[in-house]
This record gives structure tokens, sequence and C-alpha cells, in this order.
């Protein structure tokens, strides 16, 4: 099902969870065939000038981007911005503030592990990455609980620990929907909701989510994505037709570990929807 695609617009670099380098990122999206890829960081603009010098060298097109973490109904949503202006003062403030809240929060989810989840050494192993990283995830606690032993792996760190109902697991507190998507057009941004299907959301709400994301300026769904169930993008698609919205695609590229998710790997868009890559 999955094919090889030429326009991948969600990736990420080691400036916030992804592996590689920027630099490292494209060569690997040029190996694999892709000729137009967009850097989506979460809630940073760090890696993109080296992307685009390294897509510039490579002969590929680049589109800067940004994947800014959101609040809607207590959930996290993603929100991606694509063809950004980099500078641009209030998402500059935005993506700040954005990573301010996450070192806070890994604190604290550290804290909770410790109490809660019996991992003394959790406090110490979170304030270490608040320290080290620019955008501190819970990818990277993840990996480094996965290396004190306390997980398996990334998905078992994710499942027993740090997921919904896991003893890590903090109330979600991020700016709303909507301003992330008034700053994101702001800054000239084409506006994606990023991974619909993967939200914790019945049917019903998810199309009330694609509404109001509409309504408050968005252009565009995430319909095809790497390692996606054929029925999630027939679903994904029927909701972009719905509320009249383009549609993007690409890997969510993070791991080389992670072969599921390799640059340019995932299923084409039905032709009868409008490409965002068109407006960039
Ligand atoms: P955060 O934004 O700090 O809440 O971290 C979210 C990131 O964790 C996502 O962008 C994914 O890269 C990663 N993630 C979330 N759930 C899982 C999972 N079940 N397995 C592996 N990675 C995950
Ligand atoms: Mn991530
Ligand atoms: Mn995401
Ligand atoms: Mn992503």
């Amino acid at each position: 099902m999955s094919t090889s695609a030429l326009t991948d617009l969600h990736l990420h670099s080691d400036q916030s969870d992804g592996r590689l380098t920027p630099a490292a990122l494209v060569a690997l999206a040029a190996a694999q065939g892709v000729r137009h890829l967009a850097l989506t960081d979460h809630d940073t603009v760090a890696g993109l000038d080296h992307a685009a010098a390294a897509c510039a060298a490579a002969g590929l097109r680049f589109t800067p981007g940004v994947e800014a973490t959101a609040l809607w109904r207590g959930q996290s949503i993603h929100v991606i911005g694509l063809g950004l202006q980099p500078d641009e003062p209030v998402l500059s403030a935005h993506l700040a503030g954005l990573r301010q809240h996450r070192r806070q929060r890994l604190l604290a989810i550290g804290e909770r592990l410790a109490r809660r989840a019996r991992l003394p050494d959790a406090p110490a192993i979170a304030a270490r990455i608040g320290a080290e990283t620019a955008v501190p995830t819970r990818t990277h606690l993840a990996r480094a609980l996965v290396e004190a032993g306390a997980a398996t792996d990334l998905a078992n760190a994710f499942r027993r620990l740090l997921g919904h109902g896991g003893p890590g697991h903090l109330p979600e507190d991020w700016p709303a929907l909507e301003a992330t998507v008034a700053v994101l057009r702001g800054a000239g941004a084409q506006v994606v909701l990023a991974h619909p299907h993967r939200y914790r959301l019945s049917g019903g709400a998810l199309r009330a989510l694609t509404g109001e994301f509409a309504a408050h300026g968005g252009h565009a769904l995430e319909v095809s994505l790497g390692n996606m169930a054929r029925a999630d993008l027939d679903r994904l698609a029927a909701l972009a037709r719905r509320h009249g919205l383009a549609a993007s695609c690409g890997s969510d590229f993070h791991d080389p570990a992670m072969p599921w998710n390799t640059p340019g790997r995932f299923a084409k868009l039905p032709t009868d929807l409008e490409p965002v890559s068109g407006r960039l």
C-alpha cells in the first residue's frame, strides 16, 4: 500500500525529537527519492536554515515548517505550519513559550514517575534532558527510561509510564487551537491539522475538531502518513472533503531505527483532493 512519494511535508530532526541532523535528514530523504520536503520539528524553527542549505545543495525543494503543540478539549493537538516566515516575531514568542512550558512539564513528569511509578532516578533524568535539550519532549524521556532499564522500548515506555492513564501522565496544558492557528497564519503559513486519526477522539468529536479548525482558518488536513491503515486514509479524505480542506502528506519520520516511518514512504493522496503542496 505504501508508495514512494516525491513530496514529504512532515519530518523531524534532532532539533526536536528526531535522531538525525537536518543535513543527514535531507540526505536520507533524497536517497529515498524525495524531491520536495518540509522540516516540521516540534515547537522550534531552529533546524530550518541548515535544512534549507542542505536542500539547496542537493537540488531539493524546501519548505520551512513547524509542528506546534496546541490544546483542544483537554487533548494535545499538533498543528503544522508550512511555508512560514521563521523569524516572524509573534511566532518566535509563541514557540519560545511552548519550549518554556515543555521544560517545566518534563520536570513535573519526572516527579510523578518518582512518586507513582517508584522510579527514584526519574527527576534527575528529566532535569538532565531539560538542561541538554532545546525542545524537551516525552520522546526524549521515553528513550532515557529505556536506557535506564525502566521500559523495554519506546512504545512500552509510552504505554506503561507516559501515556494516557499511566503514572507519568500529566493533564495537557498548551495554547488553544484557535490561537495556534492564528499565530501560524500570521507568520504566513498554510496551516495543517496533523495526524487527525491519532487523537483519542470519537468520530463525532473528530468532526467537531475539524470543523472548528476550518472555522478558525485552518487550510488542510494531513490525510496520508507513514504507517497508516487504508481505512484511516479514506476516513480522513472524507473529512477533508466534508470541510472543504486541502490535503497534506508526510512520513512523520523521527528515527532511522523505526523503518515504518521512512521519509517519502506513504500512500499517494486521493486525486480529487487539492494537495496543499500546490500552495507552497
Ligand atoms: P510530547 O509532545 O512531549 O507530548 O511528545 C510527543 C511525541 O512522542 C510525539 O511527537 C511522538 O514522536 C512521540 N510518541 C507519542 N506516542 C508515542 C508512542 N506510543 N510510541 C512512540 N513514540 C510516541
Ligand atoms: Mn515527535
Ligand atoms: Mn505529531
Ligand atoms: Mn510529527
